[in-house]
């Protein structure tokens, strides 16, 4: 695709729209850019009527929500190309691609993948919904290089062209109701990740999530599972095993929890497409340092112990929160922006909860539900004071389980700040110890 001396449009100015206008501009592009956002107004090259213009080509950054969009439609009517982020990355990358997708887990199978392949000497670009937009590192790339990307529904949704040498599906339960409407649209927007498969592409799923097993949308299907299987990557017998090779021990994997195993079988399933040796697998494995936010236990309080798991902002992501901890004694913590989802899919599991604690805009809807099914639950609008509540409330042995099933926006600018806002009222300020 020729940019230069072209009228583009890019639409969305996050971390992934602002790199897509400096690769624009380098490959000699006349760009403007647009943003329902009113404080952009006022920069230089702002189209304030963009559905008035005619582009070139229109490229869509992952904030934007394309269904029932009026500017992307006028610009659909009118055969605007339109393009996503993603697409315009890959028309620079010059190295093999992995794509990960799924509700949750991408990010923990996209850093276990990348540990992976760089331990086994790749040179690899991990970039995505993880951080680094992946038109900032495109051009990075040579043609022994890997690039690790995170793929979310958002990222999905305006792709045209995007495809990867090898691409992954984690799981889908429900979640972005809000953005997408139903779970059908969210669906289609997950199974993009396959649409432009070639022939010896790969597509990766996992055979322990109803959703996801069905998602088979290419010839070259890989799966794994935690049952033994007849080909693909399974457990058996204490090991991962890669088309009936032993590839590495579970003693190996520092990581807890079931989900988590399925995350460990998404990445070596990944890595399996590239050279990589079982030392390479168990060195990677042993010595992986889980992203923070994620079922992380930050540690013991007058024996109780709080684990911040912030990133869980959505129900499937919980249930694998409190089935990971399922013998302990759990005080569970969850509210925040809620997204449409039945919290009841938790609550009818009957998993032991001594207490829960709801907070935030969506707090009382699910104090509600957790009670319809006896659940000991209290809701309290702020999540200072509900964290409050959880210290008074815990005694020794208690898990304080902050895995909220909510996004953060009501209260928080991110997952992150929500996380580390609950470990400084725990343990108080990092920078005052
Ligand atoms: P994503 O990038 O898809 O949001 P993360 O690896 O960041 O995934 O994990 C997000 C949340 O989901 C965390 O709360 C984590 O504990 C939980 N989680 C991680 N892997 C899985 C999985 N395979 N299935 C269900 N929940 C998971």
């Amino acid at each position: 695709m020729k940019l230069k001396n072209k009228n583009v449009l890019v639409y969305g100015l996050g971390d992934s729209g602002r790199s897509a206008i400096k690769l624009l501009r380098k490959h000699n592009a006349y760009v403007s850019f647009f943003d329902d956002d009113v404080h952009f107004y006022d920069y230089v090259g702002f189209e304030r009527h963009p559905q008035e213009k005619d582009f070139d080509l229109v490229v869509v950054s992952p904030g934007v929500k394309c269904l029932h969009n009026q500017i992307l439609e006028k610009f659909e009517k009118r055969n605007i190309p339109i393009i996503s982020e993603l697409d315009l990355a890959y028309l620079f990358c010059k190295g093999k691609i992995v794509a990960v997708t799924g509700t949750n887990g991408k990010t923990t199978v996209c850093m276990l993948t990348n540990k992976i392949l760089k331990t086994a000497g790749y040179k690899t670009f991990l970039c995505g919904n993880i951080g680094l937009p992946f038109s900032a590192i495109c051009e990075k790339t040579t043609k022994d290089s890997v690039v690790v990307c995170e793929v979310s529904s958002f990222q999905l949704e305006a792709s045209r062209f995007f495809r990867a040498d090898v691409a992954c599906i984690t799981n889908i339960k429900e979640d972005h109701l809000d953005r997408h409407e139903n779970f059908e649209n969210y669906r289609a927007c997950k199974g993009k990740i396959a649409q432009h498969l070639k022939r010896n592409d790969v597509l990766v799923l996992n055979l322990d999530d109803d959703e996801a097993k069905r998602m088979i949308l290419h010839k070259n299907c890989q799966f794994f599972s935690k049952q033994k299987l007849k080909k693909g990557v399974y457990v058996f017998k204490n090991q991962i095993f890669v088309n009936r090779k032993p590839i590495v021990s579970l003693n190996d994997i520092g990581l807890v929890g079931e989900k988590n195993l399925e995350n460990v079988l998404a990445s070596v399933s990944v890595c399996s497409h590239f050279k990589a040796t079982p030392q390479n697998y168990s060195f990677a494995l042993a010595h992986f340092a889980p992203a923070s936010h994620r079922m992380q236990v930050l540690g013991k309080l007058d024996g109780v112990t709080f684990v911040d798991d912030s990133k869980a902002t959505n129900v499937a992501s919980t249930m694998a929160c409190v089935e990971t901890f399922k013998n302990k004694s759990i005080i569970l913590l969850m509210g925040g922006q809620g997204k449409n989802i039945e919290y009841s899919k938790l609550f009818s599991l009957g998993f032991k909860i001594k207490q829960i604690v709801c907070f935030g805009q969506d707090g009382r809807n699910i104090d509600e539900c957790a009670k319809k099914f006896g659940y000991e639950s209290v809701y309290v609008q702020k999540f200072e004071q509900a964290v409050q509540f959880c210290k008074q409330k815990s005694t020794n042995g208690d898990f304080v389980l902050l895995s909220p099933a909510c996004a953060s926006f009501d209260e928080f600018s991110s997952f992150a700040e929500r996380g580390e806002r609950f470990e400084s009222l725990i343990f108080g300020d990092k920078d005052e110890s």
